[in-house]
Order: structure tokens, then C-alpha cells, then sequence
């Protein structure tokens, strides 16, 4: 083919959106052909139900950090709307093209399909595709007998640094290429209360939490307002590709050489490890995507209640923390764990409602969807693993303890604003005299419990026992730990 333009390596971003230690840039750079980088927001992902607008506008903010930096190797992202392999037919028509290189990704069905679609347009293509690991997750493994020695291995690789060379295509060319694109509308969103895409705002996270936030990361873990702080916030970063876990789990190490050894660290570093560990899980068993890992709890049906489902989304279920998680949650874009834990309970518990019905408008708030720790995540709640200790939260106690003061709940629910902190968690309680006093009226002012959380409590409590006693899932269980379960390895 004869091309006025010289023959390319194309770089295919994706959940990998940062210019350190990012292996198929390095290569791709290597090859010594001149380096595209190329993102492709593709229309059925975008389409997708897991899928929303602040992933987008994430994803935007990361390639802009991204740009800024590159101005520098005076090149720019390609970033075009479309689908995939028609973005590649009209590069093909553009270039040579020598290679693709990108990372492998353990994702939803549709990313994988596109995945497989690909591979086939590549070799038909006769192009080259390299793809390489970015997270402690392997392909192809059948059970976890070396996954802790492999990762710590592929932890403690040297970080890729950028090749001192001139490879990245010319600005010039990829302006006058860009026509034939329809590009992607870089126009971002700001949103104070949601966190900012890029490498940069990931390396700032990173900073201030090792300075001093990470003082109280293990005493306010469970605290629904104090763990927005002292939690590290790398989650967003982490699922975006703007900080590879090799670059954390490296930062920690060096932290804890300084005399940083304390308990919250090391909860640090193995939460750290649980991210790996639950990518690897489903990497393995895809199908939790749609059903639970545990055949055996195939079985049960849930009857789909919109009301209630409509409740829970909007924050209207008459259950104080169970509100307030849930409003934040769509307004920020983030929870801390426990009350994640706690939403996803009370909907496939309380509501007795299929886990698969909340996870999609999960998916969509929270800013760091991560399809291996979402899922496996909300099965372990739903109690449909059959390895995990079935943990129904009580609502009420978990906001007397967690939020004494109400500060949480007051902030995301004002109707509860002027009632006292005994009364906050449980409004229901509230006597005819308290109700003058506050001018508070349950039922009016805020609804009613939609369920009676005692009860509805010990109806699943009693159902998933009953299930949990099964041949199917005992037997399901005894598989799933012999192909998961691990060694930790420090
Ligand atoms: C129902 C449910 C859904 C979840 N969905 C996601 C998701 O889509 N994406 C996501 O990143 N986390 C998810 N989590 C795990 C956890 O809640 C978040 O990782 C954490 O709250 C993010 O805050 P942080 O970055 O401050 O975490 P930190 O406590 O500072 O932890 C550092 C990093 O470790 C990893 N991590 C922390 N906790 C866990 C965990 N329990 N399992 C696996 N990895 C963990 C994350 O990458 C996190 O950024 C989910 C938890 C539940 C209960």
C-alpha cells in the first residue's frame, strides 16, 4: 500500500488512560515505527446499561491530562466516537498500519465479544496485535495454586518508563487526518462533587493520602462521611488505567521502608490486593456478569417490585442511612464500602429483590465501576456465593454506629435536618409531642418505612439458610473454593 504518511504502530487506549508505566505505549514506541494513540469512545459501550455519562466525562478529563503532557512529544490523542473496527478500516485507508498495541482486559460480555471481533478484523488484516497485562490478573489460569506468586512477580517488574525517542506521530498529521473522524466532543462537565479524570488528580490522591490521610484510613473505614477522607479515593484512578497497581503497590512499599508500617497501611496494601484478587475471579467465571457464581442459587426467584426498586433509586425508601447512602451515591458518585455493602443488602435482602435488578443503576453511579469487583462484590452481599458468611445489615445499627451524630444522613436527607440524633436513624420512633416539637411528621415530611426491616430481615435470613443447606450448593461451594481461593503471600 502506498501511504504520504510513514507506516504506524497504533496504541488502542482503553481502561488504561496514562502515560506511565504503560507497557503498550513502551513497546509501541520500541517498534520504531511512528506511535498513533488512539481512543475509540465506542457507541454500543456507551449505549451499554453499566455505562453513563461521568464515565464519559472521566474518561475525557483523562485524556486531556493525557494531552497536556503529550504536547510536550508534540503529538495528541486521536479520540474519535464510533464503533471499533470501522474506526480501523479508515486508518487502514489512511496508513500502513505495522502493529496494534494495547492492554488486555478482563471486561463485561460486550467488551470481550468486541474483543474477539477484533481479533478476528486483525489477523484477516494481517496487522499485528500485542496485548499486554496491566493488572495482576491472568489469562487462561484454571485454579489460584501460583496467582499470588505470579502477581507478586508481575508487581515487582520494573516500571515502564517512555522511551527517549522521537516515535509519536506528528500533531500536523493527525490534525489533517482527523477529518474523516467524527471526533470526540472533548467538552467536559465540572461537577465539584464528583472527582476529576487523570493522572495528575490520581497522583495528587496519592500524595495527600500518604502525607497524612491515611492516618485514620483503618478507624474511619466504615464512617460513611469521615472515610471520604481518609480513604485513599484511588478507585476512579485505579479503574481508568490513570495509576497502574504496580505503581501503587510499589508506592506502598517505599512508604512502608520510610517507617509507615502501622495497621491502616497494611489494610491499605491488601485491599489493594483484593482488587487483583477479585478481577482474577471473574476473568475466570465471566458468566457472573448475569448469574450467580453458585449454581445452586439459581433457584431462586425474586418477584421484581418496582415500587420498590423506584424507592431505592431515588433515596425514598423510609429507611434513614439506606436514603442518605443512596442520594449521595448519585450526586458524588461515591460510597465507601460499607455502605455500599449496606445498599446492596437492603435491596436484595430487606426487598427481597434479584441482585441482577440493581446492578446496572449501580454500575452507572459509581464513578470507579470496575465489572471484576462489581459483580463478584454484589454477589458476596446478595449471600449467593455459598463461601462467604451470609451478613444482613441492620440499617439502624449500622447508623447509630457509624453515624452517631446523624452529620451523614442530615447532609444528604434535610427533612431530617431538624430532628435530634436518637431520632434520625429511626424517625418512625418519633412521639406525638416530639413531632410538634420538631415539626416533623413521618409519613409526610419523609415516608414510612416501605418495609418492615425486622421481618423482611428474617424471611431472607431463613430462605438463603435453608438454600445455603443444599446439595447443589455445597457441592457449588467445594468447586468454587478449590478454583479461587489463594494464598496470601506477603
Ligand atoms: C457492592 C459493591 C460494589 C463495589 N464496586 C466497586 C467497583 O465497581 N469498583 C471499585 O473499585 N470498587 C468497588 N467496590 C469495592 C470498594 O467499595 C471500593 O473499592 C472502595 O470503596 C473505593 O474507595 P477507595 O479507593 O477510597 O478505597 P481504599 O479503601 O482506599 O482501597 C484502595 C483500593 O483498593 C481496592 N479495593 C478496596 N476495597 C476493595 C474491595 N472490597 N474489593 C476489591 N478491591 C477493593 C480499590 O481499587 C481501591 O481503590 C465495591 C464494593 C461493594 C460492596
Amino acid at each position: 500500500m502506498h501511504s504520504k504518511y510513514p507506516p504506524i504502530s497504533i496504541v488502542w487506549l482503553k481502561r488504561d488512560l496514562r502515560l506511565e508505566d504503560h507497557e503498550a505505549l513502551c513497546s509501541a514506541l520500541n517498534s520504531n515505527n511512528k506511535v498513533l494513540l488512539l481512543y475509540v469512545a465506542e457507541n454500543t459501550l456507551k449505549k451499554s446499561s453499566h455505562f453513563s455519562e461521568r464515565h464519559l466525562n472521566f474518561i475525557k478529563e483523562s485524556l486531556k491530562d493525557m494531552n497536556a503532557k503529550l504536547i510536550l512529544k508534540n503529538t495528541e490523542i486521536l479520540a474519535v466516537e464510533g464503533e471499533l473496527i470501522s474506526v480501523f478500516e479508515e486508518l487502514k485507508k489512511i496508513f500502513f498500519i505495522k502493529g496494534v498495541y494495547s492492554h488486555f482486559e478482563t471486561g463485561i460480555r460486550l467488551t470481550f465479544e468486541r474483543d474477539l471481533d477484533f481479533k478476528k478484523w486483525v489477523t484477516s488484516k494481517q496487522i499485528k496485535w500485542f496485548e499486554y497485562r496491566q493488572q495482576g490478573v491472568f489469562r487462561g489460569l484454571k485454579n489460584r495454586d501460583n496467582w499470588s506468586e505470579l502477581w507478586r512477580k508481575f508487581m515487582h517488574q520494573p516500571i515502564k518508563i517512555i522511551p527517549r525517542n522521537d516515535n509519536f506521530l506528528n500533531k500536523s498529521i493527525i490534525s489533517k487526518i482527523s477529518t474523516k473522524f467524527k471526533l470526540l466532543n472533548m467538552n467536559t462537565r465540572f461537577n465539584s462533587k464528583i472527582q476529576i479524570g487523570g493522572s495528575s488528580q490520581a497522583n495528587r490522591y496519592l500524595e495527600t493520602f500518604f502525607k497524612g490521610r491515611y492516618l485514620n484510613y483503618q478507624n474511619h473505614i466504615s464512617k460513611p462521611d469521615l472515610s471520604r477522607k481518609s480513604c485513599s479515593r484511588l478507585s476512579p484512578y485505579i479503574s481508568y488505567g490513570n495509576i497502574s497497581m504496580r505503581q501503587l503497590i510499589q508506592r506502598v512499599e517505599k512508604e512502608k521502608n520510610k517507617g509507615k508500617n502501622g495497621f491502616g497501611i497494611r489494610a491499605f496494601e491488601s485491599r489493594l490486593r483484593w482488587q487483583s484478587h477479585f478481577i482474577q475471579k471473574f476473568e475466570m467465571e465471566s458468566s457472573m456478569e448475569f448469574q450467580s457464581i453458585n449454581k445452586g442459587y439459581h433457584e431462586i426467584i425474586k418477584p421484581l417490585n418496582y415500587k420498590y426498586i423506584d424507592a431505592w433509586e431515588k433515596g425514598k425508601t423510609g429507611i434513614p442511612l439506606v436514603d442518605a447512602s443512596m442520594r449521595c451515591l448519585v450526586q458524588t458518585g461515591y460510597l465507601n464500602f460499607r455502605m455500599r455493602a449496606l445498599v446492596v443488602s437492603f435491596f436484595v435482602h430487606h426487598l427481597w429483590q434479584p441482585w441482577q435488578a440493581c446492578s446496572a443503576f449501580l454500575a452507572k453511579q459509581f464513578l470507579d465501576f470496575e465489572p471484576g469487583i462489581h459483580f463478584p462484590q454484589i454477589q458476596m452481599q446478595a449471600g449467593e456465593t455459598g463461601i462467604n458468611t451470609l451478613r444482613i445489615y441492620n440499617p439502624v445499627k449500622n447508623g447509630l454506629e457509624h453515624d452517631p451524630f446523624g452529620n451523614f444522613t442530615k447532609q444528604w436527607i434535610p427533612e431530617l435536618r431538624e430532628l435530634p440524633a436518637k431520632l434520625v436513624h429511626s424517625p418512625w420512633n418519633i412521639t406525638p409531642l416530639e413531632t410538634g416539637i420538631y415539626n416533623f411528621k413521618i409519613g409526610y415530611n419523609y415516608p414510612i418505612p416501605i418495609v418492615d426491616t425486622e421481618k423482611s430481615r428474617k424471611f431472607a435470613s431463613e430462605t438463603l439458610w435453608r438454600i445455603q443447606k443444599k446439595p447443589t450448593v455445597q457441592e457449588e461451594s467445594k468447586r468454587i473454593l478449590k478454583q479461587h481461593t489463594f494464598n496470601e503471600k506477603r
